[in-house]
């Protein structure tokens, strides 16, 4: 049995890695952090790192490791982590920033307890990615046809303006994939013999895929 819920969920652009965060998120109470909605929100708000990140995620490639695990790890050791647990979601995308999460973890006394591997055959990401909408304030993610907003380009929960992130295009998806697959997919390797992976097939629909999610969690927490 778990007592703290520390989660890593994993998988290509597309997935569905921030749908499944925000009902991991408002599920279980876990604090969700996303190195690119934090990447997103420093761009917006022109911040030192957010300048420096800007022309690697616009070309789809990674963010360098120093900045990014640095940004991790001043978010990792805030007091809120401490007492309601993590989701990471887009970290670490590398070997070299696994290592150096386990390093932090170490320091903060927090193992992780389950990485949540979202599989989908590539030929889906395209569409998802291409139709894929996220609404600037609260971040919510819709799709043109699989997942409308009640009224187009207006977001349900808030009313903003919804807008298509500038990395969803065929091209950036071609290259934010092949990082993928060479940098970031290694690492399950870095975890197999450590941690508890959950493989899921992330081409069923949200709530399906939701639904194994949440069982291992429940199982993780009672058993
Ligand atoms: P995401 O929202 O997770 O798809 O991330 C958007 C972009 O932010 C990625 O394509 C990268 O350019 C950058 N990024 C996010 N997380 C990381 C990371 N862990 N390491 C390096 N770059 C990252």
């Amino acid at each position: 049995m778990v007592s703290k819920l520390n989660l890593l969920i994993m998988g290509p652009a597309g997935s569905g890695k921030g749908t499944q965060s925000a009902k991991i998120t408002e599920d279980y109470n876990v604090v969700h952090l996303s190195t690119g909605d934090m990447f997103r929100a420093a761009i917006s708000n022109q911040t030192p790192v957010g300048v420096q990140a800007q022309s690697f995620i616009d070309q789809g490639l990674l963010v360098p490791d120093e900045i990014t695990v640095a940004l991790v790890e001043e978010r990792l050791v805030q007091s809120d982590v401490k007492e309601r647990g993590f989701l990471l979601d887009g970290f670490p995308r590398t070997i070299n920033q696994a290592e150096a999460l386990s390093t932090i973890l170490e320091k903060i006394e927090m193992p992780l307890n389950l990485i949540i591997d979202l599989k989908v055959d590539e030929k889906l990401l395209v569409d998802r990615i291409s139709g894929r909408r996220m609404c600037k304030k609260c971040g919510t993610i819709y799709h043109i046809t699989n997942n409308p907003p009640k009224v187009e380009g207006i977001c349900d929960v808030d009313g903003e303006t919804l807008y298509q992130r500038s990395d969803d295009n065929e091209e950036g998806l071609k290259v934010r994939l092949a990082e993928y697959n060479a940098s970031t997919a290694p690492i399950m390797g870095y975890y197999k013999d450590s941690t508890d992976i959950l493989d899921v097939d992330a081409s069923l629909a949200p709530d399906q895929v939701f639904a194994s999610i949440s069982s291992k969690i429940e199982s993780l927490l009672n058993d």
